[in-house]
């Protein structure tokens, strides 16, 4: 479909200044709130609690494959953590007041993957494992011990297979990692933004790397047509799948634990913010789903994307989801924010978006660095410059909304415990320079 640039820009004005790349908020006119239901364009809140029940029942196998799990009995959860220091760092470097306190979501602490990728595709690959192991009389049963898929034997069944995906990084380990370690064959097909030690972990793991010098629609296009007109080989859709969403929803579950346990109310009185960093919208969107299921008007839930590419929002916006690109928009998708180095939307969250997302902002790359050096200065915690787009949720949301007092705000920390401490390094001295750069 051609798209005409000019009449878009006419329609949303807005667009100017996403082309001048300058940050935005926008605010989703589309949101449902008090008038939510589920299931929302189709898609069944059973999915939540199927990949809930899938990760329960793999729990001992994990434990026994990974022995870094030991300390979960098995489960893929990432604490919840209070940033003291943050609101003040934030409060100055905006030049705003924020109202209500924040909370940090470390899923940079994820085990095995070190991202959110941990949680949808483990999910995808192990809902694969298991359909083969039924399907081969492995398993007789889903009460089985699962513990049996380490065994030579699956192992052998699993060497047949092949999975492959397309990634800029994140997503390409997690896959790779699990893969690997159950006996797949797998191939990562790696866009240009992959970072190079990403590429080695996964190689020195067994995976099979390819890289392009192309953006990740392509590295995804290239895996996706590998796979086609082989039954043997599983390709993993990061622009489609169901599997790797329904394992990111599980992460709201999680949050409502994590908050219960704190005792921090969600009601009428105590609204709940969240910002989560947004690519291709897989991981993000799951997150969102799973959140309004639990606490339906009284959570707000914001997407942020970098000014060079903010897919989602286009998508959105503009409602042509996939069917437009950044290109299109001369925005050369180019970032400090890897994970986040995505061309086009997913067309299957964009369109689920439509009634569940209170908005998105973007952000620019200096931000991200000066973020990730403030966030390391103040509270020493590094993470990958991706995972640092939340932070600036709560400077946007008092500054538009009234009586947040009693809010929280929860800033979803995506990645960064893998980085080489050498890239670590280089990205904290970049992030000090645009501090410097700033004031
Ligand atoms: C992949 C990724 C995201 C975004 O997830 P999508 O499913 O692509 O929207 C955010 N942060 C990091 C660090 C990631 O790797």
């Amino acid at each position: 479909m051609k798209v005409e640039i000019n009449e878009l820009v006419e329609r949303y004005p807005i667009l100017q200044q996403v082309m001048l790349k300058k940050p935005v908020l926008w605010e989703n006119p589309d949101c449902k709130r008090e008038q939510l239901t589920f299931p929302v364009k189709g898609v069944d809140q059973d999915i939540i609690e199927d990949a809930t029940e899938r990760l329960r029942r793999f729990k001992p196998l994990l434990q026994e494959l990974f022995p870094e799990l030991n300390e979960t009995n098995g489960e893929i959860i990432s604490p919840l953590t209070t940033i003291p220091n943050m609101k003040e760092v934030l409060q100055n470097f905006y030049n705003t007041k924020i109202n209500g306190s924040i909370l940090l979501k470390r899923d940079d602490l994820l085990p095995i993957a070190g991202s959110i990728k941990a949680r949808g595709g483990f999910h995808e690959v192990l809902a694969f494992a298991e359909t083969l192991a039924l399907d081969h009389q492995l398993l007789q049963s889903k009460t089985d011990d699962y513990r049996q898929l380490s065994s030579e034997k699956s192992k052998a069944l699993f060497k047949q297979y092949h999975i492959c995906v397309g990634s800029t990084g994140n997503l390409g380990l997690s896959i790779g990692m699990i893969s690997s370690s159950l006996g797949f064959n797998v191939t990562v097909h790696m866009s240009q933004d992959a970072k190079k030690w990403k590429k080695e972990l996964l190689r020195h793991h067994g995976v099979k790397v390819v890289e392009y010098q192309s953006d990740y629609s392509v590295a995804v296009e290239k895996a996706r047509n590998e796979s086609e007109g082989d039954p043997k080989t599983y390709f993993v859709d990061d622009e489609n799948s169901i599997k790797l969403f329904a394992g990111y929803s599980v992460a709201a579950r999680e949050l409502k634990n994590q908050l219960d346990e704190l005792g921090i109310k969600v009601d009428d009185q105590h609204h709940l913010y969240v910002y989560l960093p947004c690519g291709v919208g897989g991981g993000p969107g799951g997150i969102t789903y799973g959140l309004k299921s639990i606490f339906g008007k009284n959570v707000s839930c914001y997407f942020a994307e970098p000014i060079h590419s903010p897919c989602m929002l286009l998508g959105l916006l503009t409602k042509l989801h996939h069917q437009i690109s950044v290109q299109d928009f001369q925005l050369d998708n180019l970032t400090e924010a890897d994970g986040l180095a995505v061309g086009k939307p997913s067309k299957f969250v964009g369109e689920l978006m439509e009634d569940l997302l209170n908005g998105i902002y973007t952000i620019s790359d200096e931000e991200l660095l000066s973020l990730e050096y403030a966030l390391y200065d103040n509270e020493k915690i590094f993470l990958e410059p991706s995972a640092l787009a939340g932070m600036k949720g709560p400077v946007h949301v008092s500054a538009t909304k009234e009586n947040s007092g009693s809010a929280t705000h929860i800033v979803w920390a995506t990645g960064g415990s893998l980085v080489p401490d050498s890239m670590k390094q280089s990205l904290l001295t970049k992030g000090k320079l645009c501090i410097k750069e700033e004031k």
